[in-house]
């Protein structure tokens, strides 16, 4: 019996040809189930590569649209698609590059209620997320069903990948505090090109899992340094004391744990103001306009306002008046609600501009 249909068998051609993979690797990627949770600048190679290699069920996981600032990394969508939802245009995508797989879209984030059965039907799973809290539900819920999860993460040049399996150490294992003030791509900025290699090693990773490659990235953690083309790979260890994996794994912390630190809404303005709201308070001249991104970032835009990076915020060099409220602004939101965490602490009256600029821009264009 043939297992592949001719111009299966055509485009399949270099993987039958290559002795670690043959006919037989090559059915198994058929019968193999990829779950991509996220499908931004890591979920667009990941799952370009996976459909092209023909892993024969793709399920890609995403509850956001695609905007205008996606495009300078997130390679599987084109200008048409911005507003779109991104697991709806991956699957667009993923089937018109290869009409022999079945690709299912979700159109949600990832939570604790759809991920059990999302991941029990899954081979391999694929954190493409930027969320340490996404991490900790997919390491645990990987544990539960002892499932293999490929990592990766992604900080301005800097990039980390790594392999779970049921076998090894978890990701709680090396990471087992809560990262709530990491910023993520949104709030740091990220070489374009980053995910693209980072994304394109957990496809490999995952290939090399599913065809039961030697030399996976199990028990290690590879470190990239894109500035330096630095790479280099660290052993990973069980902790005895995982709650996750080890002997405290019957009190498993849980990813809604670790919320978001919250601050007190003290502002007579209440905590989140418009940007209108911002500009017109800003010409009013009683209060101070303060940006928080890097001045890099300011030059190339700004509302107006001096500009304190969140940096020196944190370490106290800044001067600011105290009788007047302080209005903050970032690119997503993130750093200057921070910002506005840590002034209020200090006795000021502060207030954040919501969503920051990213989404004002993104409604007045
Ligand atoms: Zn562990």
């Amino acid at each position: 019996m043939t297992t592949f249909t001719a111009k299966e068998y055509l485009r399949y051609t270099r993987h039958i040809q290559l002795p670690h993979v043959g006919a037989q690797g090559q059915t198994t990627l058929k019968n193999a189930h990829a779950l991509i949770i996220g499908c931004g600048g890591l979920g667009a190679p990941v799952s370009l590569y996976l459909a092209a290699a023909g892993i024969g069920t793709i399920t890609v996981v995403d509850g956001d649209t695609v905007e205008l600032s996606n495009l300078q990394r997130q390679i599987t969508f084109v200008e048409n698609d911005v507003g779109y939802n991104k697991a709806q245009r991956t699957q667009q995508r993923l089937q018109d590059l290869n009409s022999n797989i079945t690709v299912h879209a979700i159109t949600e984030h990832l939570d604790e209620n759809n991920a059990p059965a999302l991941i029990t039907a899954a081979s391999i799973i694929l954190d493409c997320t930027d969320s340490f809290n996404a991490r900790c539900l997919i390491n645990e819920t990987c544990r539960k069903f002892n499932k293999a999860w490929v990592y990766a993460s992604l900080y301005q040049f800097s990039g980390q990948c790594a392999v779970f399996t049921p076998a090894g150490p978890c990701f709680n294992c090396l990471f087992s505090a809560p990262a709530n003030n990491a910023p993520n791509c949104n709030v740091a900025g990220v070489l374009g090109t980053l995910p693209g290699l980072l994304g394109t090693l957990q496809a490999n990773e995952a290939l090399k899992y599913l065809l039961g490659l030697d030399g996976l990235l199990e028990s290690k953690l590879l470190l990239i340094e894109a500035s330096t083309m630095d790479f280099q790979t660290l052993a990973i260890h069980s902790n005895p004391d995982c709650s996750s994996c080890g002997t405290g794994a019957s009190n498993p912390k849980k990813a809604s744990d670790h919320p978001l630190p919250k601050i007190n809404p003290t502002s007579p303005y209440g905590r989140q103001l418009s940007c209108d709201e911002i500009v017109a308070l800003a010409n009013s001249n009683h209060t101070q306009l303060i940006d928080v991104r890097s001045p890099q970032e300011h030059a190339a835009f700004n509302l107006g306002g001096l500009n304190i990076p969140l940096t020196l915020l944190e370490s106290g060099e800044f001067s600011l008046k105290r009788d007047k409220p302080v209005m903050l602004y970032c690119q997503a939101g993130p750093r200057s609600e921070h910002a506005c965490t840590l002034l209020i602490a200090q006795g000021f009256d502060a207030v954040y501009l919501k969503g920051g600029l990213a989404q004002t821009l993104a409604t007045q264009t």
